[in-house]
């Protein structure tokens, strides 16, 4: 009996029976060539039916092809293939001297599908991963390849693209100089008191700033601060200094956890909140995230308050970041400097539903964006109305895919007239 293919939180199995892994470029082509309907698989860490391809639709792998980490040194750039892992990349990027300028709380997942659904970090100077693209390659319906880059007027649309407009084969990437980051933690922010004012200041203290919540108390249990080595120093009055290392979700062990109590280290090993060698928050899990605009961060977070104990009930943590405004069409934070409430539930999808709909609710009046990749019950026309650029990526991906192979159940909601 063939085994199950699901992805990492296992709450989805895919319906395909065969995960399809060419060798070469050529072996895609001909693959996409034949197929009357694909999906591309990357590391498997969304929490929905994005990347399920239908009963009759073909799922598909580029992990085996040879994996390109190029990094041109001169032009601070890197060309990598679509399925290489952020862990690998950073690594590879690293021992030239340079870095990607910001990762999210885990290296494990792939770049192409990192991207494709508006995956991000945090910090208020740093955009979402796709915002360092400057090329994607592409294999398109028919099975010719085809690269879009910056200043293309469909590259709006190509990065964060909900793998709806072909197999991103490789990307080309901006890198940055490589700088360390010291990892401070922080116990108790209370919610009471907190303005915008407040906010800003807090999540603007250092590079990176993440606050989490388990919501059984209206206030954060923790601040994660990531300061550059090569920025000043700032006071951080808001919270009390933690006096052991810390996993965000309450009871997991910290060794799983990157180095903390400032003690400097290159940014790939600091930026994430999880080692590469450990598994990456607590394995038994389902998460959803929600994106608003940023000056909501304060009302939104009183209203998460305000529905407190449906959201604890269910909840392992809570985290809080933020993000600058980005261009893709797609992206959660298109056009707004952007706030992330991010939640990680418990691995029982029927008992963490109800407490979904009573999130989105207390999120509605926000203009909140969920993650494309976690779990959500936004109507899909409510959606449509959150995303003014829709129409536009509409548009391209029937240029691109006109017999809408790349399209499965979830893009085909997304993206109907
Ligand atoms: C423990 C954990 C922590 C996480 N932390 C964060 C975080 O800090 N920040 C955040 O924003 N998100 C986070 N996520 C969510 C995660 O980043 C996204 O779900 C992301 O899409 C994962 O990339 P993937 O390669 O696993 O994508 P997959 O789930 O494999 O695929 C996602 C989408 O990308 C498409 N795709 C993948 N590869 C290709 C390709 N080569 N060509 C075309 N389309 C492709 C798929 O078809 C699908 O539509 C986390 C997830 C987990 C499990």
């Amino acid at each position: 009996m063939s085994e199950k293919i699901t992805n990492w939180a296992g709450n989805i199995t895919y319906s395909a029976k065969e995960l399809q892994r060419p060798y070469s470029l050529d072996g895609v082509a001909a693959l996409v060539a034949d197929s009357a309907r694909v999906r591309v698989l990357g590391s498997g860490h969304s929490f929905n039916e994005i990347a399920e391809p239908g009963a009759e639709g073909v799922l598909l792998s580029i992990a085996d092809l040879p994996p390109v980490i190029d990094v041109d040194s001169e032009a601070r750039t890197v060309r990598v293939s679509g399925g290489v892992r952020y862990a690998e990349l950073a690594r590879a990027v690293y021992a030239h001297g340079l870095a990607l300028p910001n990762m999210a709380s885990l290296p494990h997942i792939s770049v192409a599908g990192s991207v494709a659904t508006g995956t991000h970090g945090s910090g208020v100077g740093n955009g979402t991963l796709a915002s360092v693209v400057r090329e994607v390659e592409l294999i398109t319906a028919d099975g010719s390849a085809l690269t879009i880059g910056r200043g293309d007027p469909r590259f709006g649309g190509a990065v964060t693209s909900l793998g709806a407009l072909g197999v991103v084969t490789a990307l080309t990437l901006d890198l940055v100089p490589s700088f360390d980051v010291e990892q401070y933690v922080f116990t108790e922010l209370p919610l009471a008191g907190l303005d915008l004012t407040s906010f800003e200041a807090i999540m603007s203290a250092a590079y990176s700033v993440s606050l989490f919540t388990d919501w059984r108390e209206p206030g954060f249990r923790q601040v994660w601060v990531k300061r550059r080595t090569d920025q000043p120093l700032a006071d951080f009055p808001w919270a009390t200094p933690a006096t052991e290392k810390l996993h965000p979700v309450p009871g997991m062990p910290a060794v799983n956890c990157t180095e903390q109590f400032g003690v400097a280290g290159p940014w790939h090993d600091r930026l994430p909140h999880f080692r590469a060698e450990f598994t990456p928050s607590s394995g038994a899990e389902l998460q959803s995230e929600y994106l608003l605009p940023r000056e909501y961060a304060v009302e939104a977070l009183h209203a998460v308050d305000a529905v407190r104990e449906t959201v604890a009930g269910v909840l392992q943590i809570c985290e809080v970041r933020t993000m600058t405004a980005d261009e893709q069409w797609l992206s959660p934070a298109y056009g707004r400097d952007t706030v992330a409430l991010h939640f990680t539930w418990i691995e029982d999808t029927a008992a963490v539903l109800p407490a979904v709909r009573r999130l989105e609710e207390a999120l509605d009046p926000f203009d909140a964006r969920p993650h494309w990749g976690k779990v959500f019950t936004t109507p899909t026309e409510v959606l449509r109305e959150r995303y003014p650029r829709l129409g536009d990526f509409r548009k391209l991906a029937r240029e691109l895919d006109p017999e809408a192979k790349f399209a499965n159940a979830f893009v085909r909601s997304v993206l109907a007239d």
